[in-house]
């Protein structure tokens, strides 16, 4: 092969391999803000069903389709559901100052809360905790401690103050609590993530794989099929990954309610784990929470943050994810270019010692896979060897484009597929670039060369690139190709 003559630096980094994932909420509901934040990068959107109403999530959904139509980018929709999470109601003024030392009441009667007056959504918590028991507030950052239990009354202690505001987050390390995984108003949830095309949907606070299959179950009687990632945030969760891995789409590090449900010394450690593990097996992993929370009201993050942000590059997982930063913060702008930023300073770095991460090793057990497995690691050492610029993987599932990806190539992957909702699936994926076209064209190379050409500056004139196709999940019909081309 001839040596190339363009920028290959520049030709391989243009395209940022962990993709960001950024929460809509009022600072980004308007069609500007929602258009700027795909402009800057964001490869899916997270509508929270914790937060807003049926109303906004419809419209917000809609621009960012609109949005993603104009950039002629294929943008995932993740709905996330609430599950059993217990919040509090909402207060009089939007938020009460909360004293250290002195008394509030908890209530579980559905009222305003007012200073002294906090009203809890968990219409069992008088119940279930006792005397002694500490209850945690706005991701712990708050509190209290259980003093005397009067009917639906709780009065508590505040241990740590601080502003409580609308909805926020209730834990109860100490308390056992029994709620379902889906709530009724998830289902209802589902439905309308169902009628609005969602791409991912993620279920919070799942304990074992018998919670995922519940949804998946759910989904079914519905007719539909959406992938589903499990949000790990309980201690049971951790116990059970590998059971929950293999029965879900993808996972979450919600590193926010996981460092308040153990302590939060040991999530950098799981973290690390969940990424290896999840990698091992092909599943896409999001680290979640935090990661630039400074940027809710200044226009720069600490060093801390950005390196968390490095950090989970380094780790390479598939997705980093702001949360209050693009929903409710100052600059959700900003907090996506730093996201961009930093992610990209490490990819370069990495691409430039000629590695992203280790490689998996292939899993003998499944037989089908095996192949794909295999396939994708000398994939990793042609196109690393040979310089190539890209590896073309025409798909009609992203089963292949999935499999190359956990495999972490320094070539960048174009996903080719008829089906929009793949392309969209392919978004959460690291170093996959999805690129939709017609059925007829996905077995001529030379049509799908000027396709991705002309979509993104890859598979030009000059490139090398490897085309990787035939696989069929039928051992009689699986043929897979290897194909090295110099367009
Ligand atoms: P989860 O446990 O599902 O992550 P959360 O309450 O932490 O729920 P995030 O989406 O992570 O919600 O956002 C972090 C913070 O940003 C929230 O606590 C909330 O104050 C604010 N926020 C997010 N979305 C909205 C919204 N749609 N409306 C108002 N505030 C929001
Ligand atoms: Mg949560
Ligand atoms: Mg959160």
């Amino acid at each position: 092969m001839t040596r190339n003559t363009f920028d290959r630096k520049a030709v391989a980094l243009q395209w940022r391999r962990t993709k960001i994932i950024a929460t809509l909420g009022p600072a980004s509901a308007s069609t500007a803000m929602i258009q700027k934040l795909i402009d800057a990068g964001v490869n899916v959107v997270r509508v929270n069903m914790s937060h807003g109403d049926e109303q906004t999530h419809r419209v917000a959904v809609q621009r960012v389709r609109r949005a993603a139509k104009r950039a002629g980018r294929h943008i995932g929709v993740l709905v996330d559901l609430c599950g059993p999470k217990i919040r509090v109601g909402s207060f009089e003024r939007s938020r009460i100052e909360l004293e250290t030392g002195e008394t509030v009441v908890v209530t579980t009667r559905p009222v305003v809360g007012h200073p002294g007056l906090i009203p809890s959504q968990y219409r069992s918590l008088h119940k279930d905790v006792k005397a002694g028991e500490r209850i945690l507030l706005d991701d712990g950052k708050l509190a209290l401690q259980v003093l005397r239990i009067r009917g639906t009354e709780v009065a508590c202690k505040v241990i740590e103050g601080g502003t409580l505001s609308n909805h926020k987050g209730m834990n109860l390390p100490n308390s056992r609590i029994s709620t379902s995984a889906l709530t009724k108003k998830d289902r209802k949830d589902v439905r309308l993530a169902v009628e609005l095309g969602a791409d991912f949907l993620a279920l919070s606070f799942v304990r074992t794989e018998r919670d995922v299959k519940q949804l998946t179950g759910y989904l079914k009687r519905l007719g539909h099929e959406i992938p589903v990632i499990s949000k790990i945030e309980r201690p049971e969760a951790v116990e059970n990954i590998d059971a929950i891995m293999e029965s879900s789409y993808g996972i979450m590090i919600a590193r926010g309610d996981l460092g308040i449900e153990l302590p939060a010394e040991k999530v950098p450690l799981i973290q690390v784990d969940l990424i290896q593990r999840a990698r091992q097996k092909g599943v896409p992993v999001i680290v979640a929470t935090q990661m630039l929370e400074s940027m809710m009201s200044a226009s720069r993050p600490t060093r801390a943050e950005v390196t968390d942000v490095a950090g989970a590059a380094l780790l390479s997982a598939d997705a980093a994810m702001l949360s209050g930063e693009t929903a409710a913060g100052q600059y959700p702008l900003q907090a996506v270019q730093t996201m961009d930023r930093v992610l990209r300073e490490v990819e370069q770095h990495q691409w430039q010692e000629g590695e992203f991460a280790d490689e998996p090793i292939a899993d003998r057990a499944y037989k089908t896979h095996f192949i794909r497995e295999s396939m994708a690691h000398a994939a990793v050492q042609l196109t690393r060897d040979l310089d190539m610029e890209a590896i073309i993987v025409p798909t009609s599932t992203g089963t292949t484009s999935r499999i190359m990806s956990a495999h972490r190539p320094l070539a960048q992957i174009v996903c080719v597929c008829a089906d929009p909702r793949v392309c969209r699936k392919m978004a959460l994926h690291w170093g996959v670039v999805p690129v939709e076209i017609r059925r007829s064209e996905i077995t001529n190379w030379r049509k799908v060369c000027r396709h991705i050409s002309a979509r993104c500056d890859l598979g030009k004139v000059g490139h090398d690139v490897l085309l990787v196709s035939g696989f069929r999940d039928d051992p009689e019909k699986n043929e897979p190709v290897l194909k090295l081309l110099h367009v």
